[in-house]
């Protein structure tokens, strides 16, 4: 018989819900822009049920995970972040060794094992730099959706040079660089490329083993991946589930809980 596992990741900006057979198919992910603290984690988990066609009473367990994991009550057990992105990007992509991940208000650095299994970390979650936060920020400021961020650094023939990293002097800074008449898409390539500094600086503190990947919502910002490989000077394997990885591990553990 098959095991049908749930996880749901509830993030500070976006609730992600996946649900796997045997750890091995994802017969659902569904995804509610809404943070922990909202009706997000529920919608998300109801909308998760509906597309795989299933009743709650036909999964056999559920793990919660994210900043908002231990007020979701319907699940069996709650694991922290760390845990669960290693768990989801060994699933996505098997050879990776250290994982950039980069979410709604953190950016945590992981080291795993060929096994998948975690042996180090670093973590930023002091302050917004470098965060999806400061991506909607600034997206903000230039009065466009953080969906279009990636499309417009392509059209850039230089980055403008952003240079105050705390987010608040950096509006500011964007806002005087616009009033001097700086091309819209060279500012944009400009975050990008403070924002892969601040990156950069965790990685190297934590040591860069490769193959090097990204996960979190800003793993889909493609003008983030273009300047963060440049800082590294490698590429970046990008998963096209990489806002999920966290709620994949969240139900790959979730399966290991019920089999064990
Ligand atoms: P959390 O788990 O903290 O809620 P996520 O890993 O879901 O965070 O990432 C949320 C961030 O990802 C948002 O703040 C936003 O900047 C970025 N993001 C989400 N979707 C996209 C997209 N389609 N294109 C670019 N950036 C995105």
């Amino acid at each position: 018989m098959s095991k049908i596992t749930l996880g749901i990741d509830i993030g500070s900006t976006a609730c992600k819900c996946v649900i796997m057979a045997d750890a091995q198919r994802i017969l659902a992910r569904t995804l509610v822009p809404l943070g922990t603290g909202t009706a997000g984690a529920a919608q998300v988990y109801e909308r998760a049920l509906a597309l795989a066609g299933l009743s709650e009473e036909e999964l056999d367990y559920r793990v919660a995970t994210g900043y908002g994991r231990l007020n979701f009550s319907r699940a069996e057990m709650q694991r922290s972040e760390l845990s669960c992105h290693a768990a989801g990007i060994h699933y996505l992509l098997p050879d990776v060794r250290t994982v950039i991940d980069i979410g709604g208000q953190d950016i945590k650095i992981l080291r795993l094992s060929p096994n998948g299994s975690l042996l180090n970390f670093v973590m930023n979650d002091k302050c917004a730099a470098g965060t999806g936060r400061f991506l909607n920020v600034m997206a903000q400021v230039l009065d466009m959706s953080v969906e279009d961020l990636g499309r417009i650094d392509a059209t850039a023939d230089r980055a403008v040079k952003i240079s105050n990293t705390c987010t608040v002097f950096a509006e500011s800074e964007v806002i005087s660089k616009l009033a001097s008449g700086e091309r819209i898409a060279n500012i944009v390539a400009g975050i990008h490329e403070s924002v892969a500094r601040r990156v950069a600086s965790l990685v190297f503190r934590n040591g860069l083993e490769l193959p090097v990947a990204m996960s979190g919502g800003v793993a889909l910002n493609s003008g983030v991946v273009r300047a963060l490989e440049q800082e590294l000077n490698q590429e970046i394997a990008c998963d096209e589930n990489c806002q999920f990885a966290g709620a994949i591990g969240a139900a790959i553990i979730a399966f290991r809980q019920c089999t064990a």
